[in-house]
């Protein structure tokens, strides 16, 4: 059975640590815990969730992009779980858009990424994957991947102006949408 597991909030500890390697691929409890992060990241609508972020401090992380209420205009894609995952190479471009995080609550920030990385990473069936990402899916990426050496999106803001409160966000992406 998968669950929805809790997340860490900001302030603990867990999300700051270097997380460590994952060498135990074929452990069924490793592979319930990247249901249970899927699950996790459906539940919260959530674009991608890290193992760090539920206090599992491994080197995973969930990459699924679909549109929903936190990010209206996000691409679809399968939910693609990404163990031990590196940036080969990144574009010389950097593009700043809107962050949240499920364990910063209720403030966005606008986060400069590079607007497209050449990652490396395992899959849950143990296929070794070198691909390129790009845009939306890239940024997700970057983020997630910050989770694993103890960064959050706060920690690449240009400036503390760059950040706005969700409902603020929400009333620039969903313009017509009421919040009343
Ligand atoms: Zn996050």
């Amino acid at each position: 059975m998968t669950e929805s597991l809790p997340i860490a909030q900001l302030g603990n500890s867990i999300l700051r640590q270097q997380a460590q390697p994952v060498d135990n691929l074929g452990d069924q409890r490793l592979q319930k815990l990247i249901d249970d992060l899927i699950a996790t990241a459906v539940e919260s609508n959530g674009v991608g969730i890290a193992a760090p972020q539920v206090s599992q401090s491994y080197r995973l992380f969930i990459v699924a992009s679909r549109p929903n209420l936190r990010y209206p205009h996000a691409p679809t894609m399968e939910p693609t779980a990404m163990i031990n995952p590196r940036i080969i190479a990144h574009s010389s471009e950097i593009v700043k858009d809107w962050e949240g995080c499920l364990c910063v609550p209720g403030i966005r920030g606008l986060v400069p990424r590079f607007q497209a990385i050449e990652v490396e990473y395992t899959s849950r069936d143990g296929q070794q994957h070198r691909q390129e990402l790009t845009d939306f899916v890239a940024r997700i990426f970057q983020h997630e991947y910050d989770h694993l050496d103890g960064l959050v999106f706060l920690d690449r803001l240009e400036s503390t102006r760059d950040i706005i409160t969700e409902q603020e966000y929400l009333q620039r992406v969903l313009p017509t949408t009421s919040c009343h």
